[in-house]
């Protein structure tokens, strides 16, 4: 018996996290007539999804011919050929219909003279298959796009009723006989303890950047449903591979948006050359995100790097008309200014690659219901529970993202949630009664926690694990450096055990809630640096310098960890190769999408 009370509150669904993909499917879910709660431990608009500048993809055609094979196939060339090939073609034929949703929900699109939504340039993003000009796929509500479709999905999300629990933490889940029937969570402002008895769990916490020390996501950016999922005996899919966005804020690893490139950036070394154009001569600094930060860290180990200690590159915008760059990027001249000291109309920002973003996460099939894969079936689906958003991997996105290929899988997937809950959700049935045995669980590991009395402060055991993972888990990795990672970061997780928290409140208590996004950032670190020892090739954004190849014979696979305290078991999954639709009922013609080497 635990010797917390707590609140039971039943609903049909309870969406965790209210960033793009949380708040996209709490409205879906909500316009069904779900009985639905969002829990958040930030206030929704505060999620990370605010800071997204540049945009979101999707074949509207607004600027220039474009179409859903033409933004399939760059997603799959993208993905280096990891995605499951029926969610990209989901991702890319919805995309569309997402978009006009966000407009009719009242997003603030920016403009073209004729009034449509306004679509820029962005790396990876061609047209006639990789063959034609880049395209102008991106639509942009100017570099505010995520802070544009977070209101409006709140303000939406409350006028259909969704209720939401604010400054909630989602401790764990609730398991009763292998099916997920709800969370535990813990009220930041009162100590109160909560439990929300449901239908049906969706994970949408986002993304796990604060494992490493450079970072553009935000410091709640921690991992926790990742965590979580792991906690129950679930797997990950996917962890190696971590995407390093080119731009980050020398320093600060503030973001500066692709769309500055799509504007008509360029990146230069200490030579003033534009040396993109020497690696990428077609799409030039327009190429895929893990090639551009392969290029620029050549360029400072060959000693062209900018700056006393040669360790940066420059960016340039200072070429580009002042109303351009007040039109189209604001947001980037006051980040500039601010955290690099610079008026970028004089002068080049100083940038590094930068961690990003989380292709791998938890399992799901193309509706975000999560995968619990066994020999027998790579594709059983582990019941009342959906993962939706960076948390998720469905996997669209592979080996590595294209830029705003992630906001669109955030609307297309947390509205493909709630479709795929609406039919299996029953709101006439009553839940399940509280399974008080898993609830006792949760709350022994919670008192567990804010007992912890070793000698270990959590800052510096996160700060452990971050320079580790920054060192170890980097754009190029070797035999040499994964292995030495693996075993610094097994001794690392290790001390989980020998935390001190020294604060015991229940209320506004940060040590204990910065120790059990510690408890979840580790699973996920573990993982990621476990699977890049293990694979053997070089794809996407795993870059791996004893094998500079993709080896499709043995590597087109997805990489599973169960991750249990320190130890990691790895398995795999295929990689779906069948599209939804055949060629003839008006689908893709597979030959187009073959793998082939990935140049741009
Ligand atoms: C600086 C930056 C710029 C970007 N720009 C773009 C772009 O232009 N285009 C693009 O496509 N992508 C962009 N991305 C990527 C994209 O923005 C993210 O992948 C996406 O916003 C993630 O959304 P999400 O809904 O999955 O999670 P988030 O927006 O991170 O939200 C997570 C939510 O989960 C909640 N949560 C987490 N843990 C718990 C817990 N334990 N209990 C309760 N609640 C919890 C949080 O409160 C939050 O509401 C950018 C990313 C960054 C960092």
């Amino acid at each position: 018996m635990t010797a917390y009370e707590y609140e039971t509150h039943e609903y049909d669904v309870v969406v965790v996290g209210a960033g793009g993909a949380g708040l996209r499917a709490t409205l879906g879910m909500a316009e069904q007539g779900l009985r639905t709660a969002c829990v958040t431990k930030v206030f929704p608009t505060r999620s990370h999804t605010v800071a997204a500048q540049g945009g979101i993809a999707a074949s509207l055609s607004n600027m220039g011919p474009d179409n859903w094979q033409w933004h399939m196939y760059d997603t799959v060339k993208g993905s280096d050929w990891l995605g499951d090939t029926d969610a990209m073609e989901y991702l890319a034929r919805e995309a569309p219909k997402a978009v006009y949703e966000l407009e009719h929900y009242g997003v603030p699109f920016s403009r073209t003279e004729e009034g449509k939504i306004y679509q820029r340039p962005f790396g990876g993003h061609t047209t006639e298959f990789g063959e034609g000009p880049p395209v102008q796929r991106t639509c942009a509500a100017a570099d505010r796009t995520g802070h544009a479709i977070l209101h409006t999905l709140y303000g939406q999300s409350l006028k259909n009723n969704a209720e939401f629990f604010i400054e909630y933490f989602a401790l764990d889940l609730i398991i009763t006989d292998g099916r997920c029937t709800g969370i535990v969570a813990w009220k930041l402002d009162d100590g109160t303890i909560h439990v929300f008895n449901a239908k049906m769990v969706v994970l949408a916490t986002g993304g796990y950047g604060r494992a490493f020390f450079s970072a553009t996501s935000a410091h709640t950016c921690t991992g926790d449903g990742n965590g979580m999922v792991a906690r129950a005996g679930l797997a990950l899919q996917d962890m190696e591979f971590v995407q390093f966005h080119p731009t980050g804020i020398y320093g600060s690893g503030c973001l500066i948006t692709e769309g500055a490139r799509g504007e008509g950036g360029y990146l230069t070394n200490s030579e003033g050359e534009r040396f993109m154009e020497r690696y990428a001569p077609t799409y030039k600094d327009l190429a895929s995100r893990d090639v551009v930060s392969r290029c620029m860290t050549i360029e400072i180990r060959e000693g062209r790097g900018v700056g006393p200690n040669k360790d940066h590159i420059h960016l340039h915008l200072n070429h580009l008309p002042k109303e351009t760059l007040d039109l189209r990027l604001p947001g980037i001249s006051e980040s500039a200014r601010i955290f690099a000291g610079v008026d970028l109309q004089k002068e080049p920002i100083p940038v590094i690659p930068t961690v990003h973003y989380n292709m791998g996460g938890i399992p799901t099939n193309y509706f975000g219901e999560v995968l619990n894969p066994t020999k027998d079936n790579p594709d059983a689906i582990f019941p009342g529970l959906m993962a939706v958003g960076e948390a998720g991997c469905a996997s669209v996105h592979g080996a590595n993202r294209l830029g705003s290929n992630s906001l669109i899988d955030l609307v297309v997937f947390g509205r493909a949630a709630a479709i795929r809950a609406g039919e299996i959700v029953n709101p006439k049935e009553r839940n399940e009664p509280v399974n008080k045995a898993e609830v006792d669980k949760a709350l022994d590991r919670f008192d567990a926690v804010r007992h912890a009395d070793g000698s270990l402060p959590t800052a510096e055991l996160r700060m452990e694990m971050q320079t580790t993972m920054q060192a170890d888990a980097a754009v190029f990795r070797t035999d040499k450096t994964l292995a030495e990672g693996v075993v610094k970061m097994t001794a690392i997780a290790a001390k989980m055990d020998d935390l001190k928290v020294t604060d015991r409140s229940m209320v506004w208590n940060s040590d204990l809630m910065e120790t059990l996004e510690l408890g979840n950032l580790m699973p996920n670190a573990l993982a990621t640096i476990v699977a890049a020892e293990a694979r053997k090739e070089s794809r996407g954004a795993h870059a791996h310098e004893d094998y500079p190849d993709r080896d499709d014979v043995n590597w087109r696979v997805h990489s599973l960890a169960h991750v249990d305290g320190n130890k990691v078991t790895l398995t795999t999954r295929p990689v779906h190769m069948d599209p939804l639709t055949k060629q003839e009922e008006g689908g893709i013609d597979l030959k187009k999408i073959a793998p082939k080497a990935r140049v741009y």
